[in-house]
This record gives C-alpha cells, sequence and structure tokens, in this order.
C-alpha cells in the first residue's frame, strides 16, 4: 500500500515542492524540510515546457498556473544581434495542445506551495545530517529536530548537503558566463509582443525576453563572459550599467528594453558533469542536486519536475511491501540518461547562442534542427514512460 510509505524532502524549491504534489497526488505521504524561515523565490522568471506542464496540469494544478502563467507562442524568434531573424521558437509539443508558460519564480513555488497541505511544510530546518538502517531513515537539523521517514529525497540544489551520503561530491564546474536578469514592466515598452520568447545571439553572448505574469512583466536576462567568477545567488545585485554596455550597438529592441532597466540581478552559470550516481538505500537526489545544467534550454526545473513525476510513480509502484532501495534504483537508472543528455545538450546551445562558431551560417543551420530534439524534449511523457517501466 503505497499511502504508507513516508518520504521526507529536503528543500523546499521547485524541484522539491513539484516531487511533494507528485507524490501526494498518487497516495503518498510527504513532509517537506526547507531551510529558509519561509519559502521563497526571486524576481525572475522561468519557463514551463509542455514536458513538465503536462504532468503538472494532470495532477491538478493547471487551472493555479494559468491564472499566474503568460501564455508563449506567437512571435517567438530567433535574431542575430542586429535583430535580423534566424528562425522560429518552438513553444508546444507536436500535438499543438500542450504549450508552455512564461512565470514568475514566485508564482510557480506559490501555486505548487499552495497544493500542499500546510502541516506538510516545515521551514527554517536545515539539513545537517543524514543515517539510514534496514528499518528508516533518519535527518537531523540545524534547530535540533530529528525527522524519520522511509525514504528521503535531497532536492536541496547544486551545492546540496545530502550529495555527500551517495557519491564523492564534486563541485560545481564554473561557466566562464554571468546571467544579468531581471523583470521589466511590460507597460515601459508597450510594443513589445506580449507572448513572444525572443532570444539574440552574437559576439560571445545572447540576450533574451520572454513575458510572465500574465504578460503583465517582460523577464529579460543577458549572458555576457567574465573571467570574475561570480556566486550563484538570486539576490546578487548587478550592474545595470555593465549590461547595458555590454549590448550596445545590438538590435534597437535590446537596447530600447535595456535603457528602461533601472536595476538588475546576476547569477553566476554552473553545471556538473553527470554524478556516477543518485541513490544510496532509501536516499536519492532529485533536480539540481542530482543534475544542475546550464540554462541554455531552460530545462532545470522542468526536468526536476520530471524527476518527482517518476519517483511518484515508481514508489507507488514498490508501495511497502516492495524493496524501497530498488525502486529508487530504478528511479535512477531511468533518469539518468535523459537528463545527462539534456545537461549535455544545454551545454551546446549555450556555444549556438553566443555564436561560437567560425561559419555562422552552420550556427543558423544548427539553429534550425535544434527543433527537432526540442520536439523531442517537449512530446516526451515522462508518466507514461514510468508507468510502462512496470508493465
Ligand atoms: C539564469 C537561469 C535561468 C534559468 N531558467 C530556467 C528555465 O527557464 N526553465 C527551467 O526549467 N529552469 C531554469 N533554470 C534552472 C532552474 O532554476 C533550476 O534547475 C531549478 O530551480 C532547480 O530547482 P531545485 O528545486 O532542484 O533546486 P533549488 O531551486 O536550488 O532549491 C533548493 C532548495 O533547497 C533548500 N536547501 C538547500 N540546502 C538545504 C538544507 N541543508 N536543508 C534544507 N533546505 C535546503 C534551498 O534553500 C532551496 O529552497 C534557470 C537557471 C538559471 C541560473
Amino acid at each position: 500500500m503505497a499511502q504508507n510509505i513516508h518520504v521526507a524532502i529536503v528543500g523546499g524549491g521547485i524541484g522539491g515542492l513539484a516531487a511533494a504534489n507528485a507524490l501526494l497526488h498518487r497516495g503518498i505521504s510527504v513532509a517537506v524540510y526547507e531551510q529558509a524561515g519561509a519559502l521563497g523565490e526571486v524576481g525572475a522568471g522561468v519557463f514551463i515546457y509542455p514536458n513538465s506542464l503536462r504532468q503538472l496540469e494532470r495532477i491538478g494544478l493547471g487551472d493555479a498556473l494559468a491564472r499566474v502563467g503568460a501564455k508563449v507562442g506567437s512571435g517567438s524568434e530567433y535574431c542575430r544581434m542586429d535583430g535580423s531573424v534566424v528562425g522560429k521558437i518552438l513553444t508546444t509539443d507536436s500535438s499543438g495542445w500542450n504549450g508552455m508558460y512564461g512565470m514568475h519564480r514566485a508564482d510557480l513555488l506559490n501555486a505548487l506551495a499552495d497544493a500542499l497541505p500546510a502541516s506538510s511544510i516545515h521551514t527554517g530546518h536545515r539539513c545537517v545530517g543524514f543515517s539510514q538502517d534496514e528499518n528508516g531513515a533518519r535527518l537531523t537539523f540545524e534547530n535540533g529536530n530529528v525527522a524519520e521517514a522511509d525514504v528521503v529525497v535531497a532536492a536541496d540544489g547544486i551545492n546540496s548537503v545530502l550529495q555527500r551520503y551517495v557519491v564523492e561530491p564534486s563541485a560545481p564546474e564554473y561557466s566562464g558566463f554571468r546571467a544579468y536578469r531581471g523583470l521589466i514592466s511590460a507597460d515601459k515598452v508597450p510594443q513589445w509582443k506580449r507572448e513572444a520568447h525572443q532570444v539574440w545571439m552574437g559576439d560571445g553572448k545572447h540576450f533574451m525576453v520572454f513575458p510572465v505574469r500574465r504578460g503583465e512583466l517582460l523577464n529579460y536576462v543577458g549572458f555576457v563572459p567574465t573571467n570574475n567568477e561570480t556566486v550563484e545567488s538570486w539576490s546578487a545585485i548587478g550592474d545595470r550599467d555593465e549590461l547595458a554596455a555590454s549590448f550596445a550597438g545590438w538590435d534597437p529592441r535590446v537596447t530600447g528594453l535595456l535603457d528602461k532597466v533601472e536595476s538588475c540581478f546576476w547569477w553566476g552559470l554552473y553545471d556538473r558533469k553527470p554524478l556516477a550516481k543518485w541513490t544510496n538505500g532509501r536516499l536519492t537526489l532529485l533536480g539540481d542536486a542530482a543534475h544542475p545544467m546550464l540554462p541554455h534550454l531552460g530545462q532545470g526545473a522542468n526536468q526536476a519536475i520530471e524527476d518527482g513525476t517518476a519517483l511518484a510513480v515508481l514508489l507507488q509502484q514498490c508501495g511497502t511491501s516492495g524493496d524501497i532501495s530498488e525502486a529508487l534504483q530504478k528511479y535512477e537508472a531511468f533518469r539518468h540518461p535523459r537528463t545527462s543528455l539534456v545537461q549535455s545538450e544545454a551545454r551546446k546551445n549555450g556555444l549556438r547562442y553566443d555564436s561560437k562558431y567560425k561559419d555562422l551560417a552552420q550556427r543558423d543551420k544548427e539553429i534550425a534542427n535544434s527543433a527537432v530534439f526540442r520536439k523531442s524534449l517537449y512530446d516526451y511523457d515522462i508518466e507514461k514512460e514510468a508507468i510502462d517501466l512496470h508493465v
């Protein structure tokens, strides 16, 4: 009986809360432990693509996301730095039914948290230790509390504390890039196409804009190389003038928008080569703790949501009479190849966006062909694939 399994999730980010929803939906009891005093995400955008949107809709979150998401579709294009068009950006799956949203990260997090019983979320719980035996797993927290569970999911991000209980820790790799990002009221740039995701590529860097929060805000990100390693913190204040100077002389739509920007954040871009292992007995990794990736396919959070769906299906199938450790091994074996592929494709896409090509015609050809990979990403139905594993 799946409902007798109790899962403790460490980390109340997008990955942890999405997993909690997926597990609860399948009758599995959950508790989420978050180190911060309150759940929260910063003022920045995140894409929710068809591959994860269909999973969130299936567990009843469709209306909540539709209320706060911004539909992304018409007018979405890749451009060169001068504004000339390279091609269209794919924004639906092949059925054309499942589209995508640009979301304010806080709106997404709130939608995920609001769907959970308040009693299942424990803020102010910084996990500092883990142990396990044949009867269960035990977490210890900085505040002196302890928690027991049948399964522990480490959704504690790229600098995961629990990762060391699974695998020899490896430091995240700095990409040499800094992302300047922020939100601007759509009213400030009234000529902007409301549903458009736009990417400008050139000169070793790239810039992108997409709508969030019903289209009331535009999320912009400038990806700029720097030798100064930048912390990966959503709250580090960036230099607005440096951002504007980095894109001086680009398409007037870019420079015009940057003229209106008053402040921004910056974030160092890191990923990590695929880990050798995600699972040790009752403990498994999920989201950035398992597979941090560069944001050049916008899939980090989407893959974390897929992880949660897969885990929920496999733990439900396992039930208390099954072997939990075997179910977690199955989850790892199932998810590892897909997330490793997305990690490596995200790196390649970054090279295209930053125009690191001798022959730009070749880059343009690859951008056109990348729609094939995107289509396969968006069409993939993780729930169906996980259920089919059992058949
Ligand atoms: C510039 C940029 C743009 C991006 N755009 C997109 C996009 O469009 N689409 C997309 O899918 N992804 C995108 N991503 C990636 C995405 O943000 C991440 O992959 C995703 O947020 C990871 O979620 P997570 O829950 O695994 O980790 P996190 O969001 O890092 O959450 C981890 C949580 O664990 C908590 N925690 C940490 N340690 C402990 C502890 N010891 N005890 C308790 N709690 C702890 C943290 O406080 C945090 O709340 C982007 C990333 C960047 C940098």
